[in-house]
């Protein structure tokens, strides 16, 4: 499948979705995944329109920003994050999306350029409770979350999550809806937070049923890594 006609696809799943769920045509929001795909792939899909993209991993992140820094690319770092590594991420993404430590988003606060507006991030949560993920524990969200707040560089902007992939239908709907009331828990205790980062190529029907404001979607678009 080409680019164009795997990305069409992908759009049509979201319209659709959003349609079927009673959510706003264009309440959802798409970050092409492009982790181990080229440069070339990135300017191809650029050119059909996304601003948007996603990297898991610092070294890709640094030298795909710097081949492309000509393209009004937004980047998205979507990964784990070591803190010796936190300052090349400040210096390029426009969000974190996997923020699960206070040290990590403390060094990306101060390692932010002053020229650049806010990082704009997310927190991880372990939402399917597996002992090998990252993410805080569900009910640590909101004590972090206002502690994530804090920081001057950073605009806390949501919640984020990256369920299981071999979760049933059923799991995976109470895992969303988890994170949904999360969110809404956050903004009763007054924080301003808009986004829920969830659903990827397999799931993103389901996210969007549960309030995803953005999926991130590799394999359907880019094919398989
Ligand atoms: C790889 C990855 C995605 C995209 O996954 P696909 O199944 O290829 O759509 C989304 N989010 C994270 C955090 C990822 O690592």
């Amino acid at each position: 499948m080409s680019f164009e006609s795997a990305l069409q696809a992908t759009r049509d799943r979201i319209h659709q979705a959003e349609h079927q769920t009673g959510r706003t045509a264009g309440s959802v929001q798409l970050v092409a995944v492009s982790k181990h795909f080229p440069v070339e792939a990135i300017c191809a899909v650029h050119a059909l329109g996304v601003t948007a993209f996603g990297e898991n991993y610092v070294q890709e992140l640094v030298s795909k920003s710097d081949a492309l820094a000509a393209l009004p690319i937004e980047w998205h770092f979507i990964g784990p994050l070591q803190s010796n590594k936190t300052r090349l991420v400040a210096e390029r993404a426009s969000w974190v999306h996997a923020i699960d430590r206070l040290k990590i988003a403390e060094r990306l606060s101060d390692q932010r350029p002053s020229n650049l507006p806010d990082l704009q991030v997310c927190i991880q949560v372990n939402v399917s409770g597996e002992a090998s993920k990252s993410g805080i524990e569900p009910e640590q969200t909101l004590e972090f979350a206002q502690q994530i707040a804090t920081l001057p560089h950073l605009r806390l902007r949501g919640l984020m999550c990256i369920p299981e992939p071999i979760a049933q239908s059923q799991t995976l709907a109470a895992q969303f809806a988890h994170m949904q009331a999360l969110l809404a828990q956050c903004q009763a205790a007054g924080l301003d937070m808009d986004t829920l980062s969830m659903g990827m190529s397999a799931d993103l029907e389901l996210a969007i049923a549960h309030g995803a404001t953005y999926v991130r979607v590799g394999s359907g678009i880019f094919g398989a890594r």
